[in-house]
Order: structure tokens, then sequence, then C-alpha cells
């Protein structure tokens, strides 16, 4: 895996919408990527914070577009 697909998998990863295998592709990525893994960890900060502020888990799609290509200029 890429560091491209890693990231596009990235937000499955973290709804648990991702099927076993590829999570463990992308876990395996994250170990051996400084990169992909700040970036996940970040994603994952936020998360908790929408979680505590709205109550849900899942960000609104257009606030998820736009996270994503925040993301991507990092
Ligand atoms: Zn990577």
């Amino acid at each position: 895996m890429n560091c491209q697909e890693a990231l596009e998998k990235l937000w499955q990863y973290l709804d648990r919408e991702l099927d076993g295998e590829s999570s463990v592709q992308l876990q395996r990525h994250l170990q051996h990527c400084r990169e992909c893994f700040s970036k996940a960890e970040f994603e994952c900060r936020l998360r908790a914070l929408l979680r505590r502020s709205c109550g849900c888990d899942q960000a609104p799609p257009e606030l998820r577009e736009r996270l994503s290509r925040l993301l991507r200029m990092f």
C-alpha cells in the first residue's frame, strides 16, 4: 500500500468501515510511514473532538471533504 491509498482508506478505517485485510495493510503502512501515521493520529484526535462536541462519530460530508483537502496540504 502506498501513501495515496493509505490516506484514501484512512477515513474508512477510522469509521471502522474497512474490511479486515485492508485495515491490516493500512496498519502495517502506518507502522512504517511516519507521515501517514501523524495524519492518522491527527484525524483520530479530530474525531474524538467531534464526538465530544456534537455527540456524533461521523463528520458531516462537507466538513469531511474540507478536512481531507486540508490534510493533503500538510
Ligand atoms: Zn504513507
